[in-house]
């Protein structure tokens, strides 16, 4: 290759990754508005545990310390996926959980400064009252954020849905971690994209594992019955029953757990689908796509 060659390459490298960067993100059909709303209409409000949490008595420590049981619990129960197996190496016995004070925006964690659990931990969960979502202190139901974790104090969570939000933010912890060159990028770009892909198929495993398949088998009829022949054709078949015959295959959420649902089946619906078209080498291109488009809003 001559340099004349060499240059052309580069700038073709560079406009298509500019292009990638730059692209111009699909939103969902608004016709699926109505259907997520009748969806959301049959969900009831989520009940807190304590509100708020603060200063720690018995009953908050015991509180946190179910918590903690549940949080190792489901490292263990989903280790026959490589990914989780992995992050029960790091992360299994190494939870600190705290309450999250939301008037001094800071956690509360149980035992004394320098406490055993405190130094030998690798990653603080805090636990957070209604009060903190009220003021928008914390916005995403389960979140990873700067080097720790944000779970709900929400009573009667479902079980699956609770391993599978916390291991996809473990994930996010993980990915961290290793340096992941997603958990660096501007977020909303493919590279950024690329790690929250990984995270949504891995909660499609663990709500496969939890149940015995019929997660995915229940997706498969919904896409096969609509032969769609584009994902936006797709989408816009989607009815509210759709949504109900996956849904019920878990316990009762909350409208505050619903948002999270929603997503993870409207991408397993795309990527479903996706998958089904192109190959294993490709698909990972359009289910970054595909996260942009669902969550373009
Ligand atoms: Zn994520």
């Amino acid at each position: 290759m001559n340099f004349r060659q060499l240059l052309f390459v580069l700038w073709v490298a560079c406009v298509t990754s500019l292009t990638a960067q730059n692209q111009i993100q699909d939103k969902m059909p608004p016709e699926l508005d109505k259907v997520v709303n009748a969806f959301y209409a049959t969900k009831p409000p989520a009940v807190w545990l304590i509100q708020p949490f603060v200063p720690l008595g018995q009953r908050e420590a015991a509180l946190l310390d179910q918590f903690k049981v549940r949080l190792n619990q489901a490292l263990i129960d989903y280790s026959s996926i490589k990914a989780v197996a992995e992050m029960k190496q790091v992360y299994y016995g190494y939870i600190l959980v705290c309450a999250y004070d939301f008037q001094r925006n800071a956690p509360v964690c149980p035992g004394k400064e320098g406490d055993q659990a405190a130094t030998n931990s690798r990653l603080r969960v805090d636990v957070y009252t209604e009060p903190s979502r009220r003021t928008g202190q914390i916005r995403t139901l389960i979140v990873y954020s700067r080097g720790h974790l944000a779970i709900p104090s929400i009573a009667n969570q479902e079980p699956v849905w609770f391993a599978g939000r916390f291991l996809h933010e473990l994930l996010h912890a993980k990915q961290d971690r290793d340096g992941s060159p997603g958990a660096r990028a501007v977020p909303r770009t493919p590279v950024w994209a690329a790690d929250e892909v990984e995270a949504y198929d891995l909660v499609r495993q663990v709500l496969d594992k939890g149940t015995k398949g019929r997660y995915s088998q229940a997706i498969r009829r919904i896409v096969a019955a609509k032969r769609a022949d584009s994902l936006q054709s797709l989408y816009r078949s989607i009815t509210t029953n759709d949504l109900m015959a996956i849904d019920i295959l878990f316990g009762t959420a909350s409208i505050d757990e619903t948002t999270n649902r929603l997503t993870q089946y409207l991408m397993d619906i795309g990527n479903i689908w996706l998958e089904g078209k192109y190959s294993v080498m490709a698909v990972k291109q359009y289910k970054i796509q595909n996260y942009l488009t669902v969550t373009n809003h």
